[in-house]
């Protein structure tokens, strides 16, 4: 392949909004043009890595056994009426109407289409289990695009979607797929780590994603070096400690004329944070009332946990303004739990285990002492803290650690969510109607692409490893009109690309050095120099992980690339 012919199109500088590494150097490198917000356009070389991912994903679920389809991006309303999810969804689903005013998305993930395709086309219990996937692009009108393809509105995922009898087959179906992402991702190259998560939107009761690992993640991680356990900080719990708080006593009002932060408290009381409840009011616009959350004073609350605590959904749940809190009969920064029968209160673990807590007054200016939970107020007792580190593991009791991760690929046990709703059933032996137990399984290629860049690259930009890489080598003659030079490089370049090597010939009339910053920017693995010489039949090998540079011959030079890809494969 000559470079002259391959629109090859590197930046000096990428445009300012590309703020972490591998957005800029994908730009810098000419793999993606961007145009709106959150929407990309692939160059040639980002095409090519981005087959290569496709292949890997594709090669690994044909092994699994699973069974490729491709669907329309144009989703029905009416399929998502069915699922409950028409509402639901919230404001990331791409809504449209068309020009008879009939009503459709631009689908974000595909559970209504692959449960109704299951439905109408699976006619025998025979058929099952079935997994099906495909690799498509998604849509989702993220509130915040950003990071390049880390969180854009248009994506290519791989979706699959399993269709079992029962729940062991479920087992493992969502094993081999679990199986099947600790392949793809290895063949990716990726630093990553499974975890225990939440399911969020999609539903359902079991769940792992696929952390690739960074700084620059969105995600945080929870993990025990002791015994293994991680989740992601969403859905990771920790062992309760033992912290009791102050000791009981009568209830006892305490005239505060402070701003009724904890910060303000600690110090007027002098007592620590832990010995607080912060007593939160939510408006859960799904179910339309509000709901009070209380936590120890010292923690954070992880709305995750009170949507799935309380049934309502992290798009309707907002916390209270302060006209709704003064039309309820609240004091902002003075609430408290107690005298509040009518509304649902959820209690965290710690608050409920405690033997005191100092807590708002539902007065201005007052706060109480010794309120007790179970003799004061009531409630649910549930898991609403956000895990941080040193919380003890919920496994062996050591202290937990923290993470970052980018969130790579996620699988779900949906069981009957979607198929009972949508009808998706199978004839079991006593001739019933049995709706069939169904997983599903996400990984975001695009987002993979760009994490592969952040786990690989230095100041000269990116290093792809040799699986994923757009060229196994270039070869560089520093002066392609020298006859011996050119002699050398083309027969180098056949000789390359006759034993399957991905190679270009890079027979620009550019002086060396600007090829080389190209070539380094853009991450070939084996970069060849054709230099002064050529006519020995030397040549210049540069390793572009290691950036170290040997002469070889000719043949060495070609043995060692065609033995390096041949190993790879
Ligand atoms: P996130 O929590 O990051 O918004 P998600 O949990 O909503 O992601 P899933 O519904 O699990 O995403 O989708 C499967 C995969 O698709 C994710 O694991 C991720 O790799 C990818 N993905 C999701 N949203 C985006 C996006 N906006 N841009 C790029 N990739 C995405
Ligand atoms: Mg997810």
């Amino acid at each position: 392949m000559k470079a002259s012919k391959m629109l090859i199109s590197t930046l000096k500088e990428a445009p300012s909004e590309a703020k972490i590494a591998s957005h800029i150097l994908l730009l810098r490198a000419g793999m993606l043009k961007n145009e709106v917000a959150g929407v990309y356009n692939y160059l040639p070389m980002g095409v090519r890595v981005l087959n290569k991912i496709e292949n890997i994903i594709r090669e690994e679920m044909d092994r699994s056994g699973s069974i490729e389809i491709l669907c329309s991006a144009l989703q029905p309303k009416e399929l998502w009426v069915e699922s409950g999810r028409w509402m639901k969804y919230g404001p990331e689903l791409m809504r449209l109407k068309d020009r008879h005013e009939r009503e459709f998305c631009l689908g974000p993930t595909h559970e209504e289409i692959f449960t109704s395709m299951a439905r109408d086309l699976i006619k025998s219990s025979k058929q099952l289990p079935i997994t099906l996937y495909q690799i498509q692009t998604k849509y989702r009108d993220e509130f915040r695009p950003r990071f390049g393809l880390m969180r854009s509105r248009e994506f290519i995922m791989k979706d699959a979607y399993s269709f079992d009898k029962d729940e062991k087959g479920l087992e493992e179906s969502y094993q081999n797929m679990y199986d099947t992402y600790t392949r793809i991702f290895t063949r990716c190259g990726l630093k990553f780590q499974p975890v225990l998560a939440d399911t969020g939107n999609i539903g359902g009761n079991g769940s792992h994603q696929f952390m690739a690992l960074s700084d620059v993640g969105e995600s945080d991680i929870a993990y025990c070096d002791a015994c293994g356990y991680a989740a992601d900080v969403e859905k990771a719990t920790s062992k309760l400690d033992d912290y009791k708080g102050l000791p009981e006593g009568e209830v006892e009002k305490v005239y505060t004329p402070i701003d009724g932060s904890i910060d303000a408290l600690v110090d007027f009381f002098k007592v620590d944070a832990k010995n607080f409840a912060k007593t939160l009011i939510y408006h859960d616009f799904m179910n339309e009332k509000f709901i009070i959350a209380v936590i120890r004073g010292d923690r954070e609350i992880n709305l995750i946990k009170l949507v799935n605590e309380s049934g309502s959904n992290e798009n309707y749940l907002r916390m209270a303004t302060d006209e709704e809190l003064a039309s309820l009969g609240f004091v902002k920064g003075f609430c408290g739990p107690q005298n509040n029968d009518k509304f649902d209160i959820y209690v965290d673990t710690e608050i409920a285990n405690m033997t005191s807590v100092i807590t708002g007054a539902n007065e201005k200016d007052y706060h109480v002492k010794n309120i007790k939970f179970g003799r004061d107020f009531n409630g649910k007792v549930c898991d609403l803290k956000t895990t941080v580190a040193g919380d003890l593991c919920p496994v062996c009791g050591k202290p937990l650690k923290i993470n970052r991760g980018i969130e790579v690929g996620q699988i779900f046990k949906l069981q009957t969510k979607y198929s009972e709703p949508m009808k998706c059933t199978y004839v079991d032996e006593k001739g019933a109607n049995v709706p069939m137990v169904m997983g599903c399984y996400g990984i975001g290629v695009t987002r993979t692409l760009q994490s592969i860049v952040e786990q690989y690259h230095d100041e000269f930009g990116i290093k792809w490893p040799l699986n994923v890489a757009p060229y196994h080598a270039v070869v560089v003659p520093v002066k392609y009109d020298d006859p011996a030079q050119k002699e050398v490089a083309d027969k180098l370049h056949n000789a390359l690309e006759a034993n399957g090597v991905e190679v270009i010939l890079d027979e620009r009339d550019e002086r060396p050095g600007f090829k080389f910053k190209d070539w380094e920017l853009i991450g070939i693995p084996y970069i060849v120099t054709v230099g002064r010489r050529a006519a020995e039949g030397i040549v210049e090998f540069k390793d572009r992980w290691s950036m170290e540079k040997v002469e070889l011959s000719l043949d060495e030079a070609i043995n060692k690339i065609v033995e390096a890809v041949k190993n790879n494969k």
